[in-house]
């Protein structure tokens, strides 16, 4: 294929640099090879034009935290999880056509049975289905009596340790675990720690040893402390996180993923489970929470990115959350693309729009940097050079 050369109404390129109007974008062999105004950016001879000139292009969106094959809508999640591979994998399909389409082209996966995520990873690289790229987490490590326990649970160090090694064994790329209760489970609480720290030193032991890291489930409490003084990289959730949490996870230099929209939204828990008390009580209790402590946490100097957790195609929703409570529309969409792709330590390859990245990257109908909302109009999607099916615009020959 020729390069192709894109017209940018206005080219964010995520690096924190002020947008450019009228930017242009190079891009070869699925990669950028050029990025900045028209005067400074030299166009190869025969570069196929795209025009984009309406538009407002950024990278290509990261949803640090998701599960391909969930829809929260329909309730039961680990019920979900519990079901044969096949409904799994076609659901898991068509949820990640969803994402694509609204713009993500990152997508980290916090837990799958059966190694669902590694099989579906493989279909999209070879071209068999569309979908992001996905950064596998495969089984969740939770103990028997944990929440986000399906099918596998891990108790116990030797388990712990032999779960976690057969994961990176079946391909994932970094380790999921519980370290508290949940929000969408019935039996357990927010605060209270389901692994012990021993278990949790072991999971972050095996990961790192190997080059890779542990992602730790965690609300606040006992389980979220152990899981940051252990040396966990990414917070995921933190609804309970205290001021004296998020400090030391600023020392520890870990991340807090975000995930507004499961909670928040009126398609998450709240519709999937609207008829079991016990779990409606919890996120009336935690909405309450997080909207009395998030601007202050988000202000803290904490480093952010946000996830969908199942919400497919929901990621306006969480920028717009971020935006809502007190985030600055330019640092939510750095959330969404450098940030995030540094918490799932994909940023050498994707993340900002600079050479030698992969050319993911989405264009935009209105300015986000002025109404956020204009994430729900994401027009045209290119993944490694690729412009995706469902794109709005059309390429000039
Ligand atoms: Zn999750």
């Amino acid at each position: 294929m020729p390069p192709s050369v894109l017209r940018c109404g206005t080219l964010f390129d995520g690096t924190g640099a002020d947008p450019v109007v009228g930017g242009l974008l190079v891009v070869d062999d699925g990669r950028i090879v050029a990025a900045g105004p028209p005067a400074a950016t030299p166009v190869p001879p025969g570069a196929r034009v795209v025009d984009l000139s309406g538009r407002f292009v950024m990278p290509g969106l990261v949803d640090a935290h998701s599960h391909i094959s969930i829809v929260p809508a329909r309730g039961d999640q680990i019920g979900q999880l519990r079901r044969s591979p096949v409904p799994q994998a076609l659901q898991a399909t068509a949820n990640l056509r969803r994402d694509l389409a609204a713009g993500t082209t990152t997508m980290r996966v916090m837990a799958e049975e059966h190694f669902l995520d590694v099989e579906v990873r493989e279909a999209i690289e070879a071209g068999v289905v569309p979908g992001p790229r996905l950064l596998c987490a495969t089984r969740g490590i939770t103990a028997s009596n944990g929440h986000g326990r399906a099918l596998s649970s891990f108790d116990g160090v030797d388990a712990v340790r032999r779960g976690v090694r057969e994961n990176f064994a079946r391909g994932a790329d970094h380790v999921k675990l519980f370290a508290t209760g949940g929000v969408s489970s019935a039996a357990t609480t927010l605060h209270a720690s389901g692994y012990s720290r021993e278990e949790i030193r072991a999971a972050v032991e095996e990961a790192e040893r190997v080059g890779k890291y542990a992602a730790a489930h965690a609300h606040g409490g006992p389980g979220l402390r152990l899981a940051v003084e252990e040396g966990v990289s990414t917070i995921e959730h933190g609804a309970l996180a205290t001021d004296a949490d998020v400090e030391l996870m600023i020392a520890r230099q870990a991340w807090l993923v975000c995930t507004f929209a499961i909670l928040f939204h009126p398609d998450g828990i709240e519709r999937g489970d609207a008829a079991r008390p016990a779990i409606m009580e919890k996120v009336r209790w935690a909405r309450g929470v997080v909207a009395a402590n998030f601007p202050r946490l988000l202000a803290s100097g904490v480093r952010f990115a946000v996830g969908t957790d199942s919400m497919h195609g929901c990621m306006a929703f969480e920028l717009e959350t971020l935006v809502r409570f007190g985030v600055a529309p330019r640092a939510a969409l750095l959330a969404a693309t450098r940030r995030g792709a540094e918490a799932c330590r994909v940023d050498r390859e994707v993340g900002t729009l600079e050479p030698g990245k992969r050319a993911d990257l989405i264009a935009v109908d209105g300015d986000p940097l002025r109404d956020i909302t204009a994430m729900r109009r994401v027009v045209f999607v290119m993944k490694d050079g690729v412009v995706q099916d469902g794109a709005a615009e059309r390429s000039e020959p």
